[in-house]
């Protein structure tokens, strides 16, 4: 169910090494006398982190929250590893996430788009022919509707008056929420130019099933990671930069801010100098996307057995389709649901109890009234996390392509930027953070 499947572009990058730890071992140098802070202990900051410890610097990263991973997070609590945040290896061909899976010990199993089931409002099982053609069609728009775009208009205005029979069209809201909402961001605010930008890597797509959080814990094993470090001001007037974190200060001869760009947009930190203009533009022109993630579970499955089964409901971006989880983990009876965009923000306001009555109305439209309620119903809030402020990035309306390498640009030659919204290929993507923080470690490196 995703976008990406669609980009024809030329893959970049489809040789990518990634320098995995083991080999950064074999080449560690001897002490340098360099400090390095590292703000947030996500992907990019753990991979950036690594990368110069074991060149030699003297990094400590700095973590607001009480583990690492940042938007990589499994949560266990049921004894099954929930990924609140990613889930999916997107093109496992050169991506160096596929690497590190390995090396990390993360297991994962290869999601196929097809094996899919489709219902429509009233348990109406829809034809795998309909489906399929309104698929090909989609493809065929999204490869192309960008030539009737403009710089001020939005993603929503440009599709509803080419094709102003599909706006209310169940199928077409269900195809445009789950291919392209969840990939990119509400499409009233999506750029009608830029929506499909981003390169992609080749290969099948995996969904992690012990937990993409082992990749953190597998990179933050040799680094200085402190918890519970919330970072409130970065001074870098002086030679040394100051971080202020929890009433204290510490120095470094060079920063790397990796907090989400949900973070940026709050002004949660504040920067001594100001930023430069172009960054603070950057940092207001990116969209921001919500995707919230639900998993529910019972004591037997009474669904189809197939990968993914979608609804196609009235309201847009409604738990509308869902992931058996049971296909990749067959002792474990669950689905995972989604909500994007707006209607994401909105279940932020939900109790447990509403969430868990919407989405089942859903699943007893498709299978009947008498199945059972779920014993158990986990959910994320990324809207209102403070440390993440959003799900990812994506180009609104405004933004433009440099705007990622203006985030990416160092300040001064002491402060420098990664994070999944600094990348101009691989933005919102975990691989895209992972590349963010390597190349701002080289760059350190190469000064
Ligand atoms: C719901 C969801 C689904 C996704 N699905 C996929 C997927 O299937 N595949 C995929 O490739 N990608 C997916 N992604 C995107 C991927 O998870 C992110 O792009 C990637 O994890 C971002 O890494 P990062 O290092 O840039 O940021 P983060 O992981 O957010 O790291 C930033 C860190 O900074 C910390 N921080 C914040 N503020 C402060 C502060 N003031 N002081 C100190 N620390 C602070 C945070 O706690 C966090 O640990 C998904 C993301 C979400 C939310």
């Amino acid at each position: 169910m995703k976008r990406r499947k669609f980009i024809t572009k030329t893959i970049k990058h489809a040789g990518v090494i990634a320098l995995a730890p083991s080999l950064w071992a074999s080449c560690r140098k001897e002490p340098i006398d360099k400090s390095v802070i590292v703000i947030g202990a996500g992907i990019s900051g753990l991979a950036a982190a690594q990368k110069l410890t074991e060149k030699g610097y003297k990094v400590t990263v700095l973590e607001a929250q009480d583990k690492v991973g940042g938007r990589l997070r499994t949560n266990r609590t049921l004894g099954i590893a929930f990924d609140e945040g990613a889930s999916w290896i997107h093109g496992i061909t050169g991506n160096p996430i596929t690497d590190l899976a390995q090396k990390a010990g993360m297991t994962t199993f290869q999601t196929v788009d097809e094996n899919r089931k489709s219902y429509d409002i009233g348990g109406v099982v829809r034809s795998s022919a309909t489906y399929d053609t309104a698929e090909a069609e989609l493809e065929t728009i999204l490869n192309t509707l960008m030539k009737k775009g403009s710089a001020t208009q939005s993603f929503e205005t440009v599709f509803n008056a080419q094709y102003p029979n599909y706006a209310n069209n169940r199928l077409w809201k269900f195809l445009l929420s789950t291919y392209v909402t969840f990939d990119t961001g509400d499409l009233d605010k999506l750029s009608s130019l830029l929506y499909n930008e981003g390169e992609v890597f080749g290969g099948v797509e995996k969904i992690v099933t012990n937990g993409y959080d082992t990749i953190a814990h597998y990179l933050a094993g040799s680094v200085d990671v402190q918890l519970n470090r919330r970072v409130t001001q970065v001074d870098y007037t002086a030679d040394k930069v100051k971080v202020t974190h929890n009433g204290t200060v510490s120095e470094a001869d060079y920063v790397i801010v990796t907090v989400p760009l949900g973070v940026l947009k709050k002004n949660s930190i504040l920067f001594t100098p100001t930023l430069p203009s172009n960054k603070q533009t950057a940092i207001q022109k990116l969209g921001m996307n919500c995707v919230n993630k639900f998993l529910l579970t019972w004591s037997n499955a009474f669904w189809d057995d197939v990968q993914y089964i979608s609804y196609t409901p009235e309201i847009k971006d409604k738990f509308n389709y869902f992931v058996n989880v049971k296909k990749f983990n067959p002792s474990v009876n669950a689905l995972m649901t989604f909500a994007y965009a707006d209607y994401a923000r909105q279940t932020e306001t939900l109790t447990d109890a509403q969430v868990t009555a919407d989405i089942m109305a859903h699943l007893k439209d498709m299978y009947g009234t008498s199945i059972p309620n779920p014993t158990n119903m986990l959910r994320t809030k990324w809207n209102s996390n403070e440390n993440a402020f959003g799900s990812y990035s994506y180009t609104a309306v405004g933004t433009e392509m440099k705007h990622f390498d203006d985030m990416a640009a160092a300040v001064n030659n002491k402060l420098f930027f990664a994070g999944e919204h600094t990348e101009v290929d691989y933005f919102s993507t975990a691989h895209g953070a992972y590349l963010s923080g390597i190349r701002e470690a080289q760059k350190i490196i190469d000064l």
